[in-house]
């Protein structure tokens, strides 16, 4: 069956705008991805008559937006094939799932001397707060470094961990380059030394990939909602059911508590609602089971083949244009990281966006790939299941302008 591109754009609103009196060119989904009609109206169908606050009540209202949202919860754990839903943790997004494991399981359980494993090409999420846990902890940061071709040198692995290393955590794909990391290899390589446990970090993933947590062989999951067409502000952290039951909570509040007493203490609810203080955001956890319907429906496996051909298609039609600087492996997902000669990312990103062209330009959040290509920043492309053959057309046309007016 061809893919329903056809279809697919028309049911994404944002496409049909207009900027600079052209039509819109979006090229920034690893930013954040546009939404689609279905989860735009289940959202505000939820607010016109579905909307009660959740957990509390007795009537039935509540009782109907609860069910809602523990639904998503299971839908969460069969879209990643997680064990149970008791292993799903909703969070604002990505970044905020980071820092539960690394204020709860890490502050908890890690010790002075011991030592974390990440890779060059994190992006800030996955790298700061485990800075901040080190300088709080005394633990040492240790990275994979990256080789010329964007991808990771696995031949140092056996340099790097040793018998105090307790976590690695890695991105499935690199936000900057597109660089498809080999987990399953990482992994077990890592897995054979001692009992580190594994983060990976799915935020440029989830949406391009099919995720089995299981057969991945990791301890925690996070991904961000709106990069997987849902809403903002909301994001999944998946635990290991027996890591999840012997992590202490990290933010206090209503809902995280089984009972409080003012003499006697607090005792915590069970994980997962130990980890969700306060009134969750309904809206956008019912809108991100609208957008894994949409994605389901479609079908994850018909949107991978059809962003490999696009991109495939793209970088052949990037070729035209002369002085491109191309970053990255061959195989890339998602994501085409460049610059126009010696000229600003900034400058071309400024230029493309007269022609109604949206991309990524500056350091992507990851700041120590940049260095390590001794630049300051980069433009990026990047490509979602609603891109079409048009889009790319427009990119490399206005990329040949471009260079024209820059000069070499
Ligand atoms: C976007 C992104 C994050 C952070 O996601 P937020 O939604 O901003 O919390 C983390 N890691 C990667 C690889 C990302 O692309």
């Amino acid at each position: 069956m061809t893919y329903p591109i056809v279809r697919i754009r028309s049911e994404f609103p944002m496409l049909a705008r207009k900027i600079n009196d052209k039509q819109l060119t979006y090229l920034d989904s690893a930013a954040s991805a546009q939404k689609p009609n279905v989860v735009i109206d289940c959202e505000s169908d939820y607010y016109r008559k579905g909307y009660a606050a959740v957990h509390r009540g007795i009537h039935t209202l509540s009782n109907e937006a609860t069910t809602r949202m523990e639904n998503v919860r299971q839908q969460v754990a069969r879209f990643i094939h997680a064990a149970s839903a008791d292993e799903i943790v909703f969070v604002k997004g990505a970044t905020e799932a980071i820092n539960l494991v690394a204020n709860s399981w890490g502050c908890q359980y890690l010790q002075s001397g011991d030592n974390i494993l990440i890779t060059e090409m994190e992006h800030h999420a996955n790298i700061v707060p485990w800075q901040m846990l080190a300088e709080k902890k005394h633990l040492s940061l240790r990275y994979i470094p990256l080789l010329p071709d964007g991808t990771l040198d696995i031949a140092k692995l056996p340099v790097l961990i040793d018998d105090r290393t307790r976590l690695f955590a890695v991105t499935q794909i690199s936000n900057v380059l597109g660089t498809p990391n080999l987990l399953s290899k990482l992994i077990s390589e890592v897995r054979t030394t001692n009992d580190v446990m594994v983060l990976v970090d799915g935020a440029q993933g989830v949406m391009h990939q099919k995720v089995d947590v299981q057969t991945l062989d990791c301890d925690f999951y996070v991904f961000s909602g709106h990069k997987l067409y849902g809403q903002t502000g909301i994001g999944v952290l998946y635990a290991r059911k027996a890591l999840l039951d012997i992590m202490p909570p990290w933010e206090g509040g209503g809902a995280m508590i089984q009972s409080v007493s003012l003499t006697e203490g607090t005792t915590f609810n069970k994980a997962p609602w130990r980890f969700e203080a306060g009134s969750p955001n309904t809206a956008s956890i019912i809108g991100l089971g609208a957008a894994i319907d949409y994605i389901e429906q479609v079908g994850l496996d018909s949107i991978q083949a059809y962003e490999h051909e696009l991109m495939r298609y793209t970088l052949e039609a990037l070729q035209q244009v002369p002085d491109l600087i191309l970053y990255g492996p061959a195989h890339r997902i998602g994501i085409i990281a460049f610059n126009l000669g010696k000229h600003h990312a900034y400058d071309v990103g400024n230029l493309l966006d007269q022609y109604g062209i949206a991309i990524r330009t500056g350091h992507h959040c990851a700041m120590p790939l940049m260095d390590y290509f001794q630049i300051t920043s980069m433009c990026r492309a990047s490509l979602a299941m609603y891109t079409n053959r048009d889009d790319i057309d427009r990119l490399v046309a206005g990329l040949v302008q471009v260079q024209r007016l820059l000069g070499s």
